[in-house]
């Protein structure tokens, strides 16, 4: 069983984001990037996959620039086997990214789909969803369990105040949540034999896949500056502080 698994290169979870004066968008300029962090845990949920003998091979895509290779490399790094660019220095939207991967799986052909539930850069949380709904799949989104079972999955989800699991009839698509596993490093040993493994490079052109974007950007804005906090003398001059400015009680 193939299991074909998504990696995104974003801004890097610790980087402190800055907004472009502009407003047009995120200072991308000596920002440090890195795999999205949900996209590590897919990459660990496959590779645990093929230790248990349930897959055969891990392949890692990932749409973006040139540099967008290293992600794949560190996906290869943690024991992918190899890996799938997709090359283009546009923005593609999820809708463009879910058309690009569709049309891999039908050269590929795998029995198991892996994205993470959301990418931290645009937070779309819309992949996975269209790529399913554009192959006609079966989903679990937001899985904190999966088990494969002859031609089903069961797919434990976290939802609102508890877990859902269903039962899916394979193929399907899985997105990550952040309780499904704990990824692993890369060993410098595996960092160095991940240099040898192949990554195939594409165009949309080549997969005659349309990415125009279909959104306009009106603004990007940096979140309002919290206020210093004040020390209160006394409970009582807290509730009336709470009460009488902040308004909460
Ligand atoms: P999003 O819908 O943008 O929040 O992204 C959800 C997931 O889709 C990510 O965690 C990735 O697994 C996958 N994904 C989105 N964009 C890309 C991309 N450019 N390259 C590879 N995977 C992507």
């Amino acid at each position: 069983m193939k299991v074909l698994v998504a990696v995104k290169r974003v801004v890097d979870y610790n980087v402190k984001i800055r907004v472009k004066a502009d407003q047009t968008g995120v200072d991308l300029a000596n920002v440090k990037m890195s795999m999205n962090p949900f996209d590590e845990i897919a990459i660990e949920e496959a590779l645990r996959l093929r230790e248990a003998g349930t897959a055969t091979e891990v392949i890692a895509l990932s749409v973006g620039p040139q540099a967008a290779q290293e992600t794949i490399r560190t996906a290869l790094a943690m024991g992918a086997d190899r890996g799938i660019l997709i090359k283009t220095d546009q923005e593609v939207e999820p809708l463009g990214v879910a058309k690009l991967m569709k049309a891999v799986i039908s050269e590929e052909a795998p029995d198991l789909v892996i994205v993470g539930k959301q990418a931290i850069d645009d937070d779309s949380n819309q992949t996975g969803q269209m790529l399913a709904a554009l192959l006609g799949w079966a989903q679990g989104t937001f899985a904190s369990a999966v088990n494969l079972e002859g031609g089903t999955a069961k797919v434990t989800r976290e939802i609102d105040g508890g877990l859902q699991t269903l039962d899916l009839k394979m193929p399907i698509v899985v997105t990550t949540d952040l309780r499904l596993n704990e990824p692993r490093y890369a060993s410098l040993p595996n960092i160095m034999k991940a240099k040898k493994k192949p990554i195939d490079e594409k165009t949309p052109e080549e997969l005659g896949v349309d990415i125009a974007p279909r959104l306009t950007t009106l603004k990007v804005v940096a979140p309002e500056k919290r206020q210093a906090g004040v020390m209160v003398e006394s409970v009582a001059e807290l509730v009336d502080k709470l009460k009488n400015e902040a308004g909460v009680i």
